[in-house]
């Protein structure tokens, strides 16, 4: 899709001026059915943020990713470094779905689920509207001289702006530690965890930084899913988008004027679709990497149609196909790829997940030992045993064999194991002759936990053919 009406906007991003200076976005507040769904959106997902980490479980966090000690904990389920593989088969099953979601829908996660623009939009910038008025208003007052006025509303600002990055650090940082160890740090002196204050320091220092004066550029500039975008939307992908054979001509709408007879489109040129967007570029100029398809663009253009008595929708939620061939949604062999891995990954998720199991245990007869017989004419093999307790409660273990009917003989004392921890020994199983079944017998080995049979393994014996 071209443009006529500005061959030059792609010389340069927008938020950089001629002399490779900043150029501030001064972005009107939106109003429409649009901008109240992704405030409803951004208020869920606000409060599951600083909520999940007060939520417990059975006495665990909702959400937990303690890397120091290498707890992990997923709604309420822990984790430890054995299930290493769910975690690296989930990881990519996000990735998978992240760009399959983006094929279709393009970047309606940057829109209206990354916590950048939900923090940004949600309440960095409403703080700003609330304080210094709209966007217009601010940027007028900013360009304008240095007054009182100006000085508290800025004053006032930043300081909230500083008390909300140190919520965000506090909350985040109860992701890493628990909420009951962040409480810990607060309460304690600066001095008796040092580095852990530095740290978050800096981390509310790097929030500020980013919600108070970089902004926009972390979408345009830096975040690798937005640098991803070239490779995955396509011209069937729904995104935010002009329809620029509706619009053009654009120009404004004198009384009483039959547009088509004079050869204009409906675009009236008002440029309430470029105040309102946050990353300061002009949709009409065709879809762009720096869109994050926010949809405030929707809504401001969608009161102009109203105003003026057009239909809704010039600016819209579709494919660029549908603009230009009126082809609608199809799944493109592309998709349809993309969307089996997914489905095939999700699977192995799922049978991964439900054949976990709370201890991880291995029995193998010990290398290269053959049986023994012993006095009383019973056969003996001897086992190495290895039990990990994946669970975060201490285990009383003992093991009995559930068949054939046979006895089992520990090296040493058992089997009390720490959760996280991992304990291996050595057993001998005795069987009577005739319990053999030949050379090789299939013998069934149970694992318990008190009363609570907690694995099952499966194993041979060995004896006099
Ligand atoms: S062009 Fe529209 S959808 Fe894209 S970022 Fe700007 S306002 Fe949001
Ligand atoms: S808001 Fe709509 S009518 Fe106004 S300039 Fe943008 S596209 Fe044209």
């Amino acid at each position: 899709m071209t443009n006529d009406n500005n061959p030059t906007f792609r010389d340069r991003i927008v938020t950089m001026n001629e002399e490779g200076k900043r150029n501030w976005i001064f972005a009107n507040q939106p109003k429409g059915k649009y901008y109240n769904a992704r405030t409803i959106v951004g208020i869920i997902l606000l409060t599951f943020l600083f909520a999940a980490p007060y939520i417990k479980i059975d006495g665990e966090p909702l959400l937990l990713f303690d890397i120091i000690h290498r707890k992990f904990v997923l709604f309420g389920v822990v984790f430890w470094p054995q299930d290493f593989h769910l975690f690296v088969i989930g990881l990519i099953s996000i990735i998978i779905s992240i760009v399959t979601f983006t094929v279709v829908y393009g970047r309606v996660w940057c829109g209206w689920a990354c916590p950048q623009t939900i923090f940004m939009e949600l309440i960095f910038r409403r703080i700003e509207y609330w304080i210094e008025g709209s966007g217009d208003q601010q940027r007028i007052r900013n360009n304008g001289e240095d007054t009182f006025d100006k000085f508290w509303r800025n004053s006032l600002k930043h300081a909230i702006f500083i008390l909300i990055s140190l919520v965000i650090t506090h909350t985040m940082l109860s992701y890493f530690v628990g909420v009951e160890t962040v409480q810990k740090y607060i309460e304690g002196s600066p001095t008796e965890n040092f580095s852990v204050f530095v740290a978050l320091m800096i981390f509310t220092a790097a929030f500020y930084f980013v919600f108070a004066f970089f902004r926009e550029q972390v979408c345009s500039l830096v975040c690798p899913y937005g640098r991803l975008q070239g490779a995955l939307v396509d011209n069937n992908t729904l995104t935010v988008i002009y329809d620029y054979k509706r619009g053009e001509n654009r120009g404004p709408m004198r009384k009483d004027e039959d547009r088509k007879a004079v050869g204009k489109g409906d675009c009236v040129n008002c440029h309430k679709c470029t105040t309102v967007c946050p990353t300061g570029i002009d949709i009409r100029d065709g879809i762009q990497l720096e869109c994050i398809n926010c949809t405030a663009c929707i809504d401001a253009c969608d009161s102009v149609m109203e105003r003026y008595k057009l239909p809704k929708g010039l600016i819209r939620i579709t494919s660029k196909n549908n603009i230009e061939n009126g082809q609608k949604f199809r799944w493109t062999p592309r998709v349809i790829a993309y969307t089996t891995l997914l489905v095939a990954l999700i699977g192995v998720l799922v049978v991964l997940f439900n054949l976990r199991s709370d201890f991880e245990t291995t029995i193998l007869r010990v290398q290269g030992s053959l049986y023994q017989t012993l006095d009383d004419g019973r056969i003996s093999n001897i086992y190495n045993y290895k039990i990990v307790n994946k669970t975060t409660k201490e285990a009383d273990l003992s093991i009995k064999l559930l068949s054939p009917e046979g006895e089992v003989q520990l090296a040493g004392h058992m089997m009390k194991i720490k959760e996280q921890e991992k304990l291996q020994g050595a057993f001998l199983l005795k069987l009577s002759r005739e319990q053999l079944n030949g050379a090789s017998t299939k013998i069934m080995i149970g694992i318990y936990d008190g009363d609570e049979l907690i694995d099952t393994i499966e194993s041979t014996f060995v004896g006099p053919n």
